[in-house]
C-alpha cells in the first residue's frame, strides 16, 4: 500500500465518524422541531452547541491537514471525496472554535425568541437578538471570506460556486418576465375560484400517506411528522420528512408533503457507497430545492397529476365546490399576493425571495440597521406586491431562518426554481409520454428519470455541473420563465 493511499484510507475513515456525528447533530435538530418539550430549549441549547464543538475540533483536526497533502485520489470519485474534504477543511480552519460555539448557542435561543415574538406580533422582542445573530455571522463571513464580499462567503456555504452578483444578474433578468406576467395574470377576467369547506386531519395524513409513496417515499427508511415549518432532515438509510395541516387549506398539507418527499427522496437515491462520506448528500441547497420544487409544482401541479388528484379528493372529501378537473388546476394554481412565503403561488414565489435576498445583503453589508428593517420590509412588500403588510407575523417575522443564522440560505430556493426548470425541460424530452402517467397519479417515470441522471451522484459534481449533466445543457432562468407563462397563460386565458 502506497503513502497516498495509506493517507487517503485514513482521511476517510476519520472522515466517516465526523459524518456520523453530523448525522446525529441532524436528528436532535429534527427532534427539535417535532418531539422536544417547550421547556427543554436551554438546555438544548447547550447539548447543541457541545456537539458543535466536537465537530468544529474533528473539522478543523491538524491530521485532515497532513492526510490532504499525502493523499490522492485513484479515481473520480476519490478526487471528489477529497475535493469536498479539502473545501471543508479551509472553511472551518478560517473559523475560530469559540465563534463556531456562540453562533450555535445564540441561534438555538434565538429560535425560541422568534417563535415567541411571532406568535405575539412582538417586532421589538426578537430584534435585539437578530442583531447578535447577524454580527456573530458577519464575523464569520469575514473570517471565511479573505477579502471578498462577506455575503459571498455565507453564500458559498449554501451553494457552492454561487456569488451574489451572479445571482443578482439572474434575478434582474428575471424580475421584469415575472412582475409583467404577474399583471397579466390578476388582471384577468377569468380567476380560478378557491376551495371551500373542512378538511379533517386524518384524512390529510392519510392522503399524505399516499401522496408520499406515489412520489417514492421509502416507508422503510423515513417518517412523516407535522411541525410548524415542514422540512426534511438526514440522509441515507434515516431521511424523515414533516408537514403540516390547515384544515381549510388542504394543499398546504399535501404539497408540503410532496415538496419534502423531493428532498427525501433526493437523499435515499443516492449511492449507498457514498453513505456516511462527503458525497452522501445533495450537493447543494439549490440543488435540493430542484427536487422539492420538480415534484411540487412541475410534476404535482401539473394538469395531468391535479386531474388524478381532484377525483381521489372527491372520494375522500367529498363536494368541496370545485366541479371539474380543469377548474381543479386552475383552483391548484391560483395565483395570488399573499403575505407568506411559505404559501405564495409560482408567479409571486421568486418576488418574495428577491426581495430578500436584497435585504439580508444588506444587513449583512451593514448597508441596513436592524433597526431600519421591519420598515424597509414593509416598503418593499409594498412595492412589490401592492399590498401593505399588516402584522409582522405576516411580514419580517415570518420565516424561522434568519434567526437561525441562515443568511444566504434564500437565494437558492430561487435557484431551484431556476434548475427546476432546466430539468422538467430535459424530463419532457427524455419520458414525452409523461402525462399518461401522472393522469393516473404515478410521477414514477419522473421520479426513476430524476433519479438516474441526477440524485444518485449526491455529491460528485459540483452544483452548476449536476445540473448540466442531467440535462444535457447548462442551466439558465430561460426555460423556468417560459414554463411558468406557458402554463399560466394558459390557466388564466391569456
Ligand atoms: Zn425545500
Amino acid at each position: 500500500m502506497t503513502n497516498a493511499t495509506k493517507a487517503y484510507d485514513a482521511l476517510m475513515a476519520f472522515q466517516r465518524e465526523t459524518e456520523a456525528l453530523a448525522q446525529i447533530a441532524g436528528r436532535l435538530g429534527w427532534d427539535q422541531e417535532t418531539m422536544m418539550p417547550r421547556g427543554a430549549a436551554d438546555q438544548r441549547a447547550e447539548e447543541t452547541g457541545a456537539l458543535e464543538g466536537v465537530l468544529h475540533a474533528r473539522r478543523t483536526d491538524p491530521r485532515i491537514g497532513e492526510w490532504l497533502a499525502a493523499a490522492e485520489g485513484a479515481d473520480e470519485v476519490a478526487v471528489a471525496q477529497l475535493r469536498l474534504i479539502r473545501r471543508s477543511y479551509d472553511r472551518a480552519t478560517r473559523v475560530p472554535a469559540d465563534l463556531v460555539q456562540e453562533i450555535a448557542r445564540v441561534t438555538s435561543i434565538a429560535q425560541g425568541i422568534w417563535a415567541e415574538a411571532r406568535s405575539k406580533d412582538d417586532v421589538p422582542a426578537f430584534l435585539p437578538v437578530l442583531e447578535q445573530v447577524i454580527g456573530l455571522r458577519q464575523k464569520e463571513a469575514a473570517a471565511i471570506a479573505d477579502g471578498r464580499d462577506p455575503y459571498d462567503a455565507l453564500i458559498d456555504d449554501y451553494e457552492p460556486g454561487a456569488s451574489a452578483s451572479s445571482i443578482g444578474a439572474v434575478f434582474d433578468r428575471m424580475r421584469p418576465r415575472l412582475v409583467a406576467l404577474r399583471e397579466a395574470v390578476l388582471g384577468a377576467a377569468h380567476q380560478p375560484r378557491p376551495i371551500s369547506g373542512a378538511f379533517g386531519a386524518e384524512a390529510q395524513l392519510r392522503l399524505s400517506r399516499k401522496l408520499a409513496a406515489n412520489f417514492g417515499y421509502d416507508w422503510l427508511r423515513g417518517r412523516l411528522d407535522t411541525a410548524v415549518h415542514p422540512f426534511s432532515s438526514g440522509s441515507g438509510d434515516d431521511v424523515r420528512i414533516t408537514t403540516r395541516i390547515v384544515e381549510t387549506d388542504p394543499f398546504n398539507c399535501f404539497y408540503s408533503t410532496i415538496h419534502e418527499v423531493g428532498h427525501a427522496t433526493y437523499e435515499l437515491a443516492i449511492d449507498p457507497d457514498y453513505r456516511l462520506t462527503p458525497l452522501g448528500a445533495g450537493v447543494s441547497m439549490g440543488v435540493h430545492e430542484s427536487q422539492s420544487r420538480i415534484y411540487e409544482n412541475q410534476l404535482g401541479r401539473s394538469r395531468a397529476f391535479t386531474g388524478w388528484l381532484f377525483t381521489e379528493m372527491r372520494d375522500r372529501f367529498g363536494e368541496f365546490g370545485i366541479n371539474s378537473a380543469d377548474d381543479f388546476y386552475g383552483t391548484v394554481n391560483r395565483v395570488q399576493p399573499g403575505f407568506i412565503r411559505t404559501e405564495a403561488d409560482e408567479v409571486h414565489y421568486n418576488l418574495h425571495i428577491m426581495m430578500r435576498f436584497d435585504l439580508e445583503r444588506a444587513l449583512i453589508r451593514g448597508d441596513l440597521a436592524v433597526a431600519d428593517l421591519e420598515a424597509a420590509w414593509n416598503d418593499r412588500f409594498k412595492a412589490d406586491f401592492g399590498v401593505t403588510v399588516q402584522r409582522p407575523s405576516e411580514g419580517l417575522l415570518q420565516d424561522v431562518h434568519w434567526s437561525c443564522g441562515l443568511f444566504g440560505y434564500f437565494p437558492t430556493y430561487t435557484l431551484g426554481n431556476i434548475y427546476a426548470g432546466c430539468l422538467h425541460k430535459a424530463l419532457r424530452e427524455a419520458v414525452p409520454d409523461l402525462d399518461t402517467a401522472l393522469a393516473e397519479g404515478d410521477p414514477s417515470p419522473a421520479t426513476d428519470w430524476l433519479r438516474e441522471v441526477l440524485q444518485r451522484h449526491g455529491g460528485l459534481r459540483p452544483p452548476r455541473e449536476t445540473i448540466a449533466a442531467a440535462c444535457g445543457f447548462k442551466p439558465d432562468e430561460g426555460p423556468l420563465l417560459d414554463y411558468l407563462e406557458s402554463k399560466f397563460r394558459g390557466i388564466y386565458g391569456l
